[in-house]
């Protein structure tokens, strides 16, 4: 994958995308990330890239010339083949889809991801209308400027990348991720939960696959007593089966707390729909 980020200030880049995960995977050659600085693209002395609004108001708009010049200079597919060609356009910005980890799945099947960063009070329109292929926005909150919500969409992207994190089966045993292979169409009369199929002729305890869409389940190391606050019991006790019960009520519990919300959409086996069903009665 080609990741190209737009943007006015390049050097923002600098130290986010040279770590971890993501350092490895551009050495590794899984995805290829280049910085355009948006001001090469201006034809003035000054180098602008910013203008009043047209109707009055407050504060400067990122003018249409440079950014369009700047996109045409990448030599992506023409905007009504770029599906195909497995490319897309990004606009960052506070009005768009909201990013989350579906999303983030389908664009880490693209080839091509180039990233609009904005600045100011925002872009000129007709750039979400005629050159991106789509905006996406990274929660409702307004940020100062585009690059942040382009470096939580390379990482997130990055991650999904086959090969990108050592454990590939770890990324799908995350919180949210409700992918094909856990996906079905009424996973509550399978015998066999997803998760099950996921590691199927495994008896590792390691993971009990806590998403399908899913807070993930809490995680501890040593030491097993830290100042008094020990790690639950039944996490070194070597009972596999109890293990992955544990944790899976664990992440249910956490859903059910902190996001109810994403209840609606989980894929919950028989056990699951018991256990939040036990959790409620504790809980009342
Ligand atoms: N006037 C805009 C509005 O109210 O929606 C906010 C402009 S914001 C100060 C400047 C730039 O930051 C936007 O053009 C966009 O690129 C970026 N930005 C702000 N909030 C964002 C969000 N939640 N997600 C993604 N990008 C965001």
């Amino acid at each position: 994958m080609q990741i190209d980020i737009i943007t006015i200030f390049p050097d923002f880049f600098r130290g986010p995308l040279d770590y971890g995960i993501i350092r490895r995977a551009r050495e590794a050659g899984l995805v290829k990330i280049e910085i355009r600085d948006l001001r090469a693209f201006t034809r003035d002395r000054h180098r602008t890239v910013d203008d009043r609004p047209f109707g009055g108001g407050e504060g400067m708009v990122l003018k249409p010339e440079p950014l369009f010049e700047c996109v045409e200079a990448l030599n992506l597919a023409p905007r009504e083949e770029r599906v195909a060609a497995k490319q897309s356009v990004i606009l960052l910005s506070a009005q768009g889809r909201r990013f989350d980890q579906r999303l983030a799945s389908e664009l880490a099947e693209l080839d091509r991801l180039v990233l609009i960063c904005g600045r100011y009070e925002g872009v000129d329109e007709r750039v979400g209308t005629h050159l991106a292929d789509r905006e996406i926005s990274i929660g409702d909150y307004v940020l100062s400027g585009g690059e942040l919500g382009a470096t939580v969409i390379v990482d997130t992207v990055t991650r999904l990348i086959p090969g990108a994190v050592g454990n590939e089966a770890s990324t799908r045993q995350e919180s949210f991720f409700a992918g094909p292979e856990l996906g079905g169409d009424d996973v509550s009369d399978r015998s066999v939960r997803p998760c099950d199929k996921l590691r199927a002729g495994s008896t590792r305890a390691d993971s009990t696959c806590a998403s399908g869409g899913l807070l993930d389940y809490p995680h501890y190391t040593r030491p097993a007593d830290f100042r008094g606050m020990k790690v639950p019991e039944v996490l070194v006790n070597g009972n596999h089966e109890e293990i992955r019960r544990w944790r899976r009520r664990s992440a249910l519990e956490k859903t059910l707390r902190n996001r109810p919300d994403l209840l609606d959409q989980a894929q919950l086996s028989k056990e699951d729909k018991k256990l939040v069903a036990e959790i409620e009665a504790s809980s009342r």
